[in-house]
């Protein structure tokens, strides 16, 4: 996404006010704790997909190893992936304004909140979007040890903050 694109969107102010808000909301999802990391992680942009890696000096292969037409963001994983794509349109089929591939991954995760709260299935977007993220590491053969291994440092004192920060 170029900047101009970002720009038309919303005021960056408001984004990062909106970013801030729903990382506060993830701690008090009714999911299990480990999905509750993940879906922190991925408003961090701390999953080690392939860009991150690189991003973080590893030099591996950058490109999504699974169709090879992307750099591998946490964007494309979860959205512009083809598999991603299918698995959402067919949970979301009923729900007609699946997001523009060019929304950030906060605003994507916007709308998996709203979409929670109109489904019967409360919750079951954030399980899909859990799985999808599974598949690709089965996919590549990644045990959970090596993409624990990933993590970056970073995130921990990150981590402990937010934690502290909603936990009154
Ligand atoms: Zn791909």
């Amino acid at each position: 996404m170029d900047k101009e694109t970002r720009q038309n969107q919303v005021p960056l102010s408001s984004q990062s006010q909106l970013h801030h808000k729903l990382i506060s909301k993830v701690w008090k999802l009714n999911l299990p704790p480990k999905l509750k990391i993940f879906w922190w992680k991925i408003l961090h942009n701390g999953l080690p997909v392939a860009d991150n890696l690189r991003k973080r000096g590893i030099n591996i292969y950058s490109y999504c190893q699974a169709c090879g037409e992307e750099i591998e963001t946490v964007q494309h994983m979860l959205m512009h992936y083809r598999v991603a794509k299918e698995i959402w349109s067919l949970l979301l089929e009923e729900l007609p304004e699946f997001p523009q591939s060019n929304i950030a991954i906060f605003q994507f995760f916007q709308y998996l909140m709203d979409r929670s709260t109109a489904q019967l299935q409360k919750n079951l977007p954030f399980f899909i979007g859990w799985r999808i993220w599974k598949m690709r590491n089965k996919n590549l053969g990644l045990t959970q040890s090596y993409v624990a291994a990933g993590h970056p440092r970073w995130l921990d004192q990150f981590y402990t903050s937010d934690r502290s920060a909603s936990s009154d």
